[in-house]
């Protein structure tokens, strides 16, 4: 059975998805999109301040000069890594190779949590973080992380692995993001869930698990319209892509 993450989730949610693509990157395993340069900057940040990024992979540095040096945003990416373990250090945050990059599972939801450690606050009790590296100024509240009550995807990720933790555990931890700006700044969000948020997620579970069930009965019959289906990755391997646009009648 295919588990629900909050990726699928997300997936899910958008207005134009093709079950065809939820096939190909969520049953599959396959990328759907090809990590841009700042995605991989993430990730190589991640693995240097973790010891792994997602999927517990190492994400090694870009070289330049025939593989002598590193490429200069990798450079200044070592020392953001050198302020962010400062950051930890005095946070008491505690880093522990057993509890980095966790795959949790529970029945039929699961989730990669980044850390467990101990709650910055109660340090007796354990908290989950997710570390972000981003290129955005701190107070960017359209690409960033300047309004974090109106971020649907941070939202999506915080609420689930809490309640995918209590599933797993029967304890609510507290949830943290901990983002690193490029410029060297830090900002940690607590994530605190009302009954109602609880609620709204369990809906949106049940709602992806439903659309899920019903693309694999009918055999994941792709939709993408010709604009989607010509920047789709899974474009060659698709037997259902759109190949000619379609044709809008206006009617005046
Ligand atoms: S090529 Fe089109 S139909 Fe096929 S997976 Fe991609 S978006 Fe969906």
């Amino acid at each position: 059975m295919l588990q629900i993450s909050q990726s699928l989730i997300k997936e899910v949610l958008k207005h134009d998805h093709c079950p065809k693509q939820v096939y190909f990157s969520f049953v599959e395993g396959k990328d759907l999109i090809e990590p841009s340069e700042a995605m991989l900057t993430g990730r190589y940040f991640e693995s240097e301040l973790l010891g792994a990024c997602r999927g517990g992979k190492k994400q090694e540095a870009k070289m330049i000069n025939k593989g002598k040096e590193k490429a200069q945003a990798y450079k200044d990416c070592d020392e953001l890594v050198l302020f962010a373990k400062g950051v930890l250090d005095n946070l008491g945050i505690r880093i522990s190779e057993n509890f980095i990059q966790v795959e949790l599972i529970s029945d039929f939801l699961k989730g990669n949590i980044d850390l467990i450690s101990n709650d910055i606050i109660s340090k007796d009790d354990i908290a989950i973080y997710d570390i972000k590296w981003t290129g955005t100024k701190e107070d960017d509240r359209w690409n960033g992380w300047g309004d974090p009550a109106n971020n649907q995807d941070a939202e999506i990720q915080a609420v689930h692995y809490t309640m995918l933790y209590h599933k797993k555990y029967g304890v609510y931890p507290p949830f943290y993001f901990l983002i690193f700006g490029k410029d060297r700044w830090v900002k940690i969000l607590r994530f605190r869930f009302s009954e109602d948020a609880i609620e709204l997620h369990k809906e949106r579970i049940k709602y992806t698990a439903d659309k899920i069930s019903q693309y694999a009965d009918e055999k994941w019959k792709g939709n993408g319209s010709f604009n989607k289906c010509i920047s789709c990755p899974f474009y060659n391997m698709c037997d259902d892509r759109a190949t000619v646009p379609q044709i809008e009648e206006v009617i005046i």
